[in-house]
This record gives C-alpha cells, sequence and structure tokens, in this order.
C-alpha cells in the first residue's frame, strides 16, 4: 500500500504519518527528514539541499526523485510506504507514478489535510522537535527563555531554522504555487480524500483510517 499525505507546511503530514505508519505497519518516509539528516551529517545531499532549505524553497526535483526511487527501492518498502513530503511537484508526482508502475504499484490514497493559512502560521511558530528521539509538539506559549524538553527523553527542544515566520511565509507562497496543484492531480485519479486538519490529531487520524482503500 502507498499512501501520500498531501497539504501545506504545518498541516500535519508528519504527525499523522507517523501514527498511520505505527497502525498499518508501513515505512514512514518524509522527505524533509531524510534531508535534514543529510544536513546534519554534511553528506553531499544535504551540501546540496541546504541553501534550498534555508530559503524555504524546494530542493530540485531531479535530485528529489532520484532519492526517492533509491529508498523505495529497498527492503523495508516493500510492506507498503505512507510519503510524507513527497510529492511537492507535478513532476515528481510524475515520476512517481511512472516509477510505481515499472514495479507494479500504485498510489492508492492521497489524505489532503486542510487547515488555514493562520492556523499553519501559529502551527509552525509553536512546532518544537527533540533532537533526540524525534517527537514532535506544539508549544503555543513557550515560557520566556526557559528551556523546553521533551516528555518522552528529556532533552532539551529545538525549533525548526526553516519554521522561523519569514521562512514559513516563503515555504507557504511555494506550497500554493507549486505543490497545490497535486490535488486536482489526485483528485482526477479518483485516491484524493479531503481531511479537515482543524480537528484533533486524535480526530484526523479516525477520518483516514475510514477512508483507506479496502485491502
Ligand atoms: P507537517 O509535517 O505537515 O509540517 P507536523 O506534523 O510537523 O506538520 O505538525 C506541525 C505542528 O502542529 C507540530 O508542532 C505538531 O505537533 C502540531 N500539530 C499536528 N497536528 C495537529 C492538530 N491536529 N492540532 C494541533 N496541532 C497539531
Ligand atoms: P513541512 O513539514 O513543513 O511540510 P518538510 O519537513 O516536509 O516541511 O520539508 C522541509 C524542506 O525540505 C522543504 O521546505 C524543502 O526545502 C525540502 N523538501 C522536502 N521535501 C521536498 C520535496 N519533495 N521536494 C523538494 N524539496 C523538498
Ligand atoms: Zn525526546
Amino acid at each position: 500500500m502507498i499512501i501520500v499525505m498531501l497539504g501545506p507546511p504545518g498541516a500535519g503530514k508528519g504527525t499523522q504519518a507517523e501514527l498511520l505508519a505505527e497502525r498499518l505497519n508501513l515505512m514512514h518516509l518524509s522527505t524533509g527528514d531524510v534531508l535534514r539528516e543529510a544536513v546534519a551529517q554534511g553528506t553531499p545531499l544535504g551540501r546540496l539541499a541546504e541553501p534550498y532549505m534555508a530559503r524555504g524553497e524546494l530542493v530540485p526535483d531531479d535530485v528529489m526523485i532520484g532519492l526517492i526511487k533509491e529508498r523505495l527501492g529497498k527492503p523495508d518498502a516493500a510492506r507498503g510506504v505512507i510519503l510524507d513530503g513527497f510529492p511537492r511537484t507535478l513532476p515528481q508526482a510524475q515520476a512517481l507514478n511512472q516509477a510505481l508502475a515499472q514495479i507494479g504499484q500504485k498510489v492508492d490514497r492521497v489524505f489532503y489535510l486542510r487547515v488555514p493559512v493562520d492556523e499553519l502560521l501559529v502551527r509552525i511558530s509553536g512546532r518544537y522537535t527533540c533532537p533526540r528521539c524525534g517527537a514532535t509538539y506544539q508549544r503555543r506559549q513557550p515560557r520566556p527563555g526557559a528551556e523546553e524538553r521533551c516528555d518522552a527523553c528529556g532533552a532539551v527542544l529545538e525549533q525548526r531554522p526553516d519554521d522561523r515566520i519569514e521562512v514559513a511565509r516563503r515555504r507557504l507562497d511555494v506550497y500554493f504555487e507549486q505543490t497545490a496543484p497535486l490535488i486536482e492531480f489526485y483528485r482526477s485519479q479518483g485516491i484524493l480524500v479531503e481531511i479537515n486538519g482543524m480537528q484533533s490529531i486524535e480526530d484526523v487520524l479516525k477520518d483516514e483510517l475510514a477512508a483507506l482503500p479496502a485491502r
């Protein structure tokens, strides 16, 4: 089973992908996480991607398509994948369909998480992640000057550099220009399911589980 999480930055794609992957025993593949890891390790991919990410722009299609093909070919992708953050452009979506067709697969479901822009900016500004265990939190009123710590492992939480408001605004513009056309692309294939992302995390998950394709 191949599931694509579609939606603007801050909509909850990563949060839902993680929960769905656990529930359905699928691999969670977040291209943002792969790129951040590459940046942290200073690999060639990381060095290439970093300036684009810092500006809130997209890493070039050929790089992303190469990356996703490599990951989809790995054995742990065989039982199914939840794609979080890919595809983000029409060429990426077309390349994905072609790559899947070659291995006798297809995108089975696309969950489009709908959230209004003002809430996205609030969520992005309140996003804190744990550098040790990867958990993501929403801290809307951080105590000034106080460190925010991970509930799970106690590490000091971090904010993504591209979650600063100016970069976040640019990412939203890029989303509307380059990624939003995918909504119609997948709707026309009959596999898009719109989910009201303005609900609790649990209720969003419930709606997704109710809209899975029959297996
Ligand atoms: P995306 O991967 O789409 O950018 P995330 O899953 O990282 O989004 O979520 C963005 C922020 O919003 C995180 O801080 C996350 O904890 C929080 N969040 C996720 N889902 C919800 C929700 N349903 N309601 C409120 N906050 C949420
Ligand atoms: P968000 O969770 O806010 O939607 P991501 O973590 O998915 O953001 O992505 C962070 C950044 O990584 C993007 O702003 C972009 O620079 C880069 N990136 C991630 N996925 C892709 C992709 N499929 N194509 C191009 N760039 C990407
Ligand atoms: Zn932690």
